[in-house]
């Protein structure tokens, strides 16, 4: 019996609605295969932590999470405390610590999802948007000088080094490389960043000698918006820096139908460390409590978890199980639909059972 080792962070909102939801699919998963066992450990960190012990997670957070093999993140932040404090006091420190370079995050429309942009339906939109989530934009160095006076200069300087970029622009071409149509869009926005974005087109070329089956094109972050939405099936795999990333992979997220549906990996490819998956959407307070909160990000990051935990049949098992659900028209409040998150649940939870799915 292969074992795997889960350290879950439901945290705050709708994070530990959508968590509780998710390792019951992982359960599920694991009596159905009969062949892994899952050993959850759920850690009560977050917001109203912050507010009883003035820090997020404990000092020897990190050093407990090295013990398990991934962690199943909700989504952190709270109406009372500021975002800047939440996100650098929890999230942030668990990537940066554990050097989850690759943030890598699936697009696709799913059955039984009405996406926006007409004449774009299952089949046409299937990505994978590859974020670089150490360094670039959101690196940390920057500052204020003359606070609050007329004359004030503020920077915020983006760093990229030749290893940041080299490591991730190795793992989307492999990843390019692994998909049927191996196909990889490199985005930047080299003609007015000459410097970062340069070196970023230049050892896009030098790596790419290695994967000489991918094709590869280079895009302007700009171009590249209209192009996710006038040309999506010419789209497959593609790399962007931390700042451009962002911002596409919720433009992504959009055009597949919901930000309720859409899940992100944050890797450490090399293994050194757990790498930890989640929902891309944050807590959600307008929704709360209400018990609507869409699970599907939440079972779709599991399924990446238990691809990188060995468990590709399980992964796409539970793939199958939300499909199937999703077709049927069982869906909550975001897609339109009238269902819980438990009803989905219980729903997935039964198509993994089947013995015909
Ligand atoms: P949000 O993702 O929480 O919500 C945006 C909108 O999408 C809301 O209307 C919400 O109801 C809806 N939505 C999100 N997830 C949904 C789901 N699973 N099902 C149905 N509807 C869903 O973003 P926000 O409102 O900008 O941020 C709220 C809080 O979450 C803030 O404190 C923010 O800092 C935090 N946040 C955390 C993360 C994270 O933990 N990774 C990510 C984004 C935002
Ligand atoms: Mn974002």
């Amino acid at each position: 019996m292969r074992k795997h080792a889960i350290a879950a962070i439901p945290a705050d909102g709708i994070g530990p609605e959508v968590i509780a939801a998710g390792l019951q699919a992982l359960e599920a998963l694991a009596r159905r295969s009969g062949e892994f066992e899952l050993k959850v450990e759920v850690f009560p960190w977050g917001s109203d932590y912050y507010k009883e012990h003035g820090v997020l997670m404990p000092e020897d957070g990190l050093a407990r999470l090295k013990a398990f093999d991934a962690i199943y993140f909700g989504a952190v932040g709270a109406p009372d405390v500021p975002d800047h404090v939440t996100l650098w006091g929890l999230r942030l420190p668990i990537c940066q610590g554990f050097d989850q370079y690759a943030n890598v995050r699936p697009t696709r429309i799913l059955p039984g999802v009405t996406p926006p942009l007409r004449d774009c339906g299952p089949g046409d939109l299937d990505w994978v948007i590859v974020r670089e989530n150490s360094e670039g934009e959101y690196a940390g160095h920057g500052g204020r000088a003359h606070r609050g006076l007329p004359e004030e200069v503020a920077t915020e300087t983006a760093i990229f080094t030749r290893v940041g970029v080299t490591r991730i622009m190795r793992y989307a071409f492999r990843l390019a490389q692994s998909r049927p149509r191996k196909l990889l869009t490199v985005v930047t926005k080299s003609n007015a960043q000459r410097f970062g974005m340069v070196m970023w087109d230049e050892i896009a070329a030098e790596v790419s000698k290695d994967f000489p089956d991918v094709t590869w094109d280079k895009m302007l972050v700009d171009a590249m918006t209209m192009r996710m939405v006038l040309k999506p099936q010419s789209i497959d795999t593609v790399v962007a820096t931390n700042l451009h990333a962002d911002i596409l992979s919720d433009l992504a997220a959009a055009l597949a139908g919901s930000l309720g549906v859409a899940p992100t990996g944050n890797i450490d490819p090399e293994r050194r460390f757990p790498s930890m998956f989640e929902p891309i959407h944050g807590s959600a307070f307008d929704i709360t409590g209400k018990g609507i909160a869409n699970p599907i990000a939440t079972f779709w990051s599991g399924a990446q978890m238990l691809e990188h935990l060995g468990e590709a049949e399980a992964a796409k098992r539970l793939m199958r199980a939300v499909e199937k659900v999703s077709g049927s028209g069982l869906v909550t409040p975001d897609l339109g639909g009238t269902a819980t998150t438990q009803q989905v649940t219980d729903a997935v939870c039964e198509a993994i059972r089947a013995e015909n799915l």
